[in-house]
């Protein structure tokens, strides 16, 4: 049998000695009462667009779920096994989350995945064909735009895809509910990678902008 992948001992010897150390009151704490992060992430599965590591998290401050291409599935109350319905259900009813953010981010592999139907399917099941059928109208539309070069309709799908999964957020009716009672806030943003810049959506117009920085730091 294989040994334990020797870099995860090494970085949680790092973490042991470093961010636990540092942390260590925060961590008891957290045990003891439970969590009670304020918002949930709904992320890419993608190993480089961690939220914890983008926005600087410490332990209990997010509820994190990651997919393929960060996708919310509509409701759809069945006997189906809805793994992100059931961590959405779990976030909104039972911690109470005040903010959902649809994180996208740039070279998604989901989405060119989408925006290229015709490539071979991994596996005879093809789960990432038929996870991405959830952005199929809009993958069609923007593929079918000749005037865009293939990068930018990679970016404008990733965008678009964000908005769809806050429309499919809006299906749940837990979600429409506290949304209109201004107790549940939804957001978007989008991650570029190799220059680590944050996009986030405009809740008003759903433009993607360069969020103002200055009075947070
Ligand atoms: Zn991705």
């Amino acid at each position: 049998m294989a040994p334990f992948p020797p870099r995860l001992l090494a970085g949680y010897r790092n973490f042991m000695a470093g961010r636990y150390a540092a942390e260590s009151a925060r961590y008891r704490s957290l045990a003891r009462e439970g969590q009670s992060p304020e918002t949930m992430v709904i992320a890419c599965c993608d190993s480089r667009a961690a939220p914890e590591t983008i926005f600087d998290a410490g332990p209990g401050e997010l509820f994190v779920l990651r997919n393929v291409a960060n996708l919310v599935p509509p409701y759809a109350p069945d006997d189906r096994h809805h793994g992100t319905s059931a961590a959405l259900e779990f976030a909104v009813q039972s911690l109470k989350v005040k903010n959902i953010v649809v994180m996208g981010h740039g070279r998604c592999g989901g989405i060119h995945a989408a925006l290229n139907p015709s490539a071979e399917p991994l596996s005879p099941g093809d789960f990432i064909g038929q996870w991405m059928g959830l952005v199929a109208p809009a993958a069609e539309v923007v593929a079918s735009n000749t005037l865009m070069t293939p990068a930018e309709r990679q970016t404008a799908l990733e965008r678009i895809s964000i908005r769809y999964q806050i429309q499919n957020l809006r299906t749940f009716p837990c979600v429409r509910i506290l949304e209109e009672k201004g107790r549940l806030a939804l957001h978007g943003a989008w991650f570029d990678i190799s220059e680590g810049e944050l996009w986030v959506m405009d809740a008003e117009t759903g433009d993607f902008v360069r969020p103002s920085l200055g009075e947070t730091l």
